[in-house]
Formats: C-alpha cells, sequence, structure tokens
C-alpha cells in the first residue's frame, strides 16, 4: 500500500476550466493548501481540443467567408489566393503552448501545487496518485475533494468499425485537409465543426438523425440553419438512417494527413458512401474511468454523471464535483463560475457560505455559419411553463447591410433572425434567440439584461445603435 505523503486543505482532481476555478480561488484568494490533479495536458478540454482551437479555426473559415464576400464589394482576386491550413495550425497549437504555460504559472504563483497524474479515490477522502512520469504512487488527503475531470467525445459501441472514425479530440491534429469529410450528431459539435470545413473547402456531409439539428435549440433556429447549412453547400442528410458499419479500405500514415484514409460507410438502409474522415459528434461521457468509482458512495444518474445539488455537494460529504462531469450545462464558463462559487463557499468568509451559481439563463453561442446565440427558454418550453395564453413572442427576419451589396439572390441566402419570448402581463423576457453575423459577440450584453430580468419595454426604452443588426432587437413591434 502506498504511504501516505501529503495533506491538503483541497484537493481538485482535473485541471481544466473548472478545477482551475475553483483551485485558484480556494488557494489564491483564501490560502487554502490546494493540490491540482491532472492526467492529461494543463487546461483541459477547453484550452486543449475544445473552445480555444474551436475559436481559432472558425476565426480561420470565417476569412474565407469574408475574402468570398470581398469579391462583392469588388475587390479583385482574379489571379486566384490561397491558404495554407497546416501553417495555420502550427501557429494555433504554438498559441495553446502558451495557454498550457500560462495555467501552470498561474497555480505556482497562487501557491497550488500540480501532480500530472492520475487520481483514484481509495477512501471517501483519501486518493492514490499514479505519477504520469511512473515514479511511485503515493497518497493524499484531504477533508474537501472536488471531482473536475470534464468529459470525453463518445464513440458508439454497438457501430462496427467505429474506432476508425475519430472524434472532436482528434480533429485538432488535422494539419492537412481532405478532399470529403462526414460529420455524424446533431449538436455544438457536429455544427461548429462541419460549418468550418465546408466554409474551407472540404465536401462536408452531416448525418443527422432527425429533420434538423440544434434540437435543444429554438424551433427558429433549428430551422433555418438546418436550410441555411444546406444552402451553403453542406450536404445535410436529414432523417438520416444510421450508419450500421465503417471498413476501413485505406489508413491514412499519418493521422494528421487524412488525405488519403478511406473509410466505406455502410448504412442502416444498405446504401454505401465512401469517404476520407468520419467525425462523431454525438455527444460526450463524463470522465469517471480512472476515478475508482467503486471504492466510494458517489450517486450517478442513468448516464453516468455524477449527481450534484446547487452547492455541487454529491452523496459523499466533502466530496464535489462541478462542470462536464456531472452533465450541468456543459460549457467551460459554467464550470468556472460553479469553481469559483465552490472555492468561495469553502474557504471564503462567513458570508459567502450560501454560494452557488445560479444555473438559470445562462447565454451560449454556437459558433455556427452564422453564428447562433441563446439564453433562457424556448418558445416551446415557455409555452409548457406559462400557457399558451401567457406568453408573446416577437419575432424577426431580415438580412443584414453586410449582404446590401450581394447579389440578390445570394443576399436572401444569408439569414438574420431574433426571437424574444416574453411572458404577460408585463413581458418579461424569459428567452432571446438570435441568428446571424455578430450574434456570438452581441449576445453577452443581452444575456446580461436578461438575467437582471429585462422586460420588453426595457428592450424598447434603450435607444438603438444604427446601423447594426443588434438595433432590430429593441425595436421590436
Ligand atoms: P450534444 O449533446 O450537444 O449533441 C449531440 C447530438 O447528436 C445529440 O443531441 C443528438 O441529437 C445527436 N446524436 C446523439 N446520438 C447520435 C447517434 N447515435 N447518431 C446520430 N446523432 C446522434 O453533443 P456535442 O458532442 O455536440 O457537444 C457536447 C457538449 O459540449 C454540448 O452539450 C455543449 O454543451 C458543449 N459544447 C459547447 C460549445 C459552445 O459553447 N460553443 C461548442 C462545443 C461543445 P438528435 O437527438 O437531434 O439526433
Amino acid at each position: 500500500m502506498a504511504p501516505v505523503t501529503k495533506q491538503y486543505d483541497y484537493i481538485v482532481i482535473g485541471g481544466g476550466s473548472g478545477g482551475s476555478g475553483t483551485a485558484r480561488r480556494a488557494s489564491g484568494w483564501y490560502g487554502a493548501k490546494t493540490c491540482i490533479i491532472d492526467a492529461g495536458v494543463s487546461g483541459g478540454t477547453c484550452v486543449n481540443v475544445g473552445c480555444v482551437p474551436k475559436k481559432m479555426t472558425w476565426n480561420f473559415s470565417s476569412i474565407n467567408e469574408a475574402i468570398k464576400a470581398g469579391r462583392h464589394y469588388g475587390y479583385n482576386f482574379d489571379n486566384g489566393y490561397s491558404f495554407d491550413f497546416k501553417s495555420f495550425v502550427e501557429k494555433r497549437d504554438a498559441r495553446i503552448k502558451v495557454l498550457n504555460g500560462a495555467y501552470e504559472t498561474n497555480w505556482a504563483k497562487e501557491g497550488i501545487d500540480l501532480i500530472h497524474g492520475t487520481a483514484t479515490f481509495v477512501g471517501e477522502h483519501e486518493m492514490e496518485v499514479k505519477p504520469k512520469d511512473g515514479s511511485e504512487p503515493f497518497r493524499i488527503t484531504a477533508p474537501h475533494i472536488t471531482i473536475a475531470t470534464g468529459s470525453y467525445p463518445t464513440k458508439p459501441e454497438k457501430i462496427a468499425g467505429s474506432e476508425y472514425g475519430i472524434t472532436s479530440d482528434e480533429y485538432f491534429l488535422i494539419k492537412h485537409l481532405p478532399k470529403k469529410m462526414v460529420f455524424v450528431g446533431a449538436g455544438y459539435i457536429a455544427v461548429e465543426l462541419a460549418g468550418v470545413m465546408n466554409a474551407i473547402g472540404v465536401e462536408t456531409h452531416l448525418f443527422i438523425r432527425h429533420d434538423t439539428f440544434l434540437r435543444k435549440f429554438d424551433p427558429m433556429v433549428q430551422e433555418t440553419m438546418t436550410k441555411h447549412y444546406e444552402e451553403l453547400g453542406i450536404h445535410v442528410h436529414r432523417n438520416h438512417p444510421g450508419i450500421k458499419e465503417v471498413i476501413q479500405l485505406q489508413a491514412a500514415a499519418d493521422a494528421s494527413d487524412p488525405r488519403e484514409k478511406q473509410l466505406k460507410l455502410v448504412m442502416n438502409d444498405g446504401t454505401e458512401m465512401i469517404t476520407n474522415e468520419l467525425l462523431w459528434a454525438i455527444g460526450r461521457s463524463p470522465e469517471i474511468r480512472d476515478l475508482g468509482m467503486d471504492k466510494i458512495p458517489i450517486k450517478r444518474n442513468e448516464s453516468g454523471h455524477i449527481v450534484v445539488d446547487k452547492y455541487q455537494n454529491t452523496s459523499v460529504e466533502g466530496v464535489y464535483a462541478l462542470g462536464d462531469v456531472t452533465g450541468q450545462a456543459e460549457l467551460t464558463p459554467v464550470a468556472i463560475a460553479a469553481g469559483r462559487q465552490l472555492g468561495n463557499r469553502l474557504f471564503g468568509p462567513p458570508e459567502l457560505k450560501d454560494s452557488h451559481l445560479d444555473y438559470d439563463k445562462i447565454p451560449s453561442v454556437v459558433f455556427s455559419h452564422p453564428e447562433v446565440g441563446a439564453t433562457g427558454l424556448t418558445e416551446p418550453q415557455a409555452i409548457e411553463k406559462y400557457g399558451k395564453e401567457n406568453v408573446k413572442t416577437y419575432h424577426t427576419k431580415f438580412s443584414a447591410m453586410y449582404y446590401d451589396v450581394f447579389p440578390p439572390e445570394e443576399k436572401k441566402k444569408e439569414p438574420t433572425e431574433f426571437k424574444v419570448v416574453t411572458v404577460l402581463p408585463d413581458e418579461k423576457i424569459v428567452g432571446l434567440h438570435i441568428l446571424g453575423k455578430g450574434c456570438d459577440e452581441m449576445m453577452q450584453g443581452f444575456g446580461v439584461a436578461v438575467k437582471m430580468g429585462a422586460t420588453k419595454k426595457d428592450f424598447d426604452s434603450c435607444v438603438a445603435i444604427h446601423p447594426t443588426s443588434a438595433e432590430e432587437l429593441v425595436t421590436l413591434r
């Protein structure tokens, strides 16, 4: 049995957004003796294989769209233009390395011990750590332990050959663009990455099980965006019967170069398709694989996520969980905010003893083409909650000024669409759904207003900023 070598006030398992947020609050603000145990690369999913490289790649693809728009503005590309995806990826990777270092520097500055290794529960407040460098395992204890291990992208277990496809993790290894790529899934990841690949010239196929994607969003978003993706040239296979088998005809010699890779997809209806790459984006699973969950009675739900109350308490006293491993709004800023609140509650002054994150009206953005922003209830959710007679919805669809110089048939394809869902009698805004160019940056400020309990009248009382798309939200009739 490995000896107990260290005792901490606070052990945080996972050095991603949530783990870092809670450890820094506990140690940096309140001086708790804290350690982070991280089995991967510092910064977790967001920094390494999520938000950061995704947004940088979305920027890369948006530049290609802007160049194409430039033609309509009179820019001349008669001699053509080209891009070098590999050199962009190398710059992106270099930036991520900087961020990895920044995380570790901040932790060190704030007195947090970082252990690269795997932590497994051996008792309710005791963990065995296997260091990544192969050195001897050891044990650590603390009265407070937070599980912030995140999640990993799921591959379908029952489809033969599913291992030949990749997930969003391996997507970020690609340095050479495949000619053709298939995405399976209908959520944020499938829609974002399919949009990016299409915008940089990859023949893109999106297999969705139903008639629309982003089905957790308002019907306006689902319908407009699914149709728009088709207009952009993405082959959206609506109501797809599903893949039965994936056969690898040819492997890529180098995983970063799927151009030579060949997969045969055999569908459940007997049809077949050949593609260079296949990406599963069918959801993520909680990362609990190495935690030794059989050793402590931590309650989990049917999907395996750790069950927590509003204070992030698990069913074991002194053990907490936050972020993707709990399945609560799987978003980086949610994990950070929950982590900081937990740090306040456990180690802060008495007036912060009730600190917890309010999970209501969390805004988010899908970096699709164009972007989608949403907060609060969809129209059907509002009707279900308040009754149809109590819900009043405002809606507008128009073409943004950016597209005014486009040929009319192209201009009409570029949607900007807003929906404000209010509840009578005072028309309190309970849901806001926006899509269109610039909606990513537009969403945050309106998110504040909706969180503060804004009414339609409050929106109307704000003078419009002209000419913007956003002004349509304060002039809705
Ligand atoms: P999601 O859970 O958002 O979406 C996956 C979707 O894929 C399901 O909703 C389902 O939609 C569809 N699906 C599930 N199983 C299958 C299957 N076997 N075959 C075909 N389709 C299937 O997962 P993601 O992987 O997209 O993202 C995970 C989480 O990461 C998100 O919930 C989000 O919170 C977060 N994220 C946030 C981002 C952001 O903030 N911009 C960006 C990326 C991720 P349906 O039922 O319609 O078929």
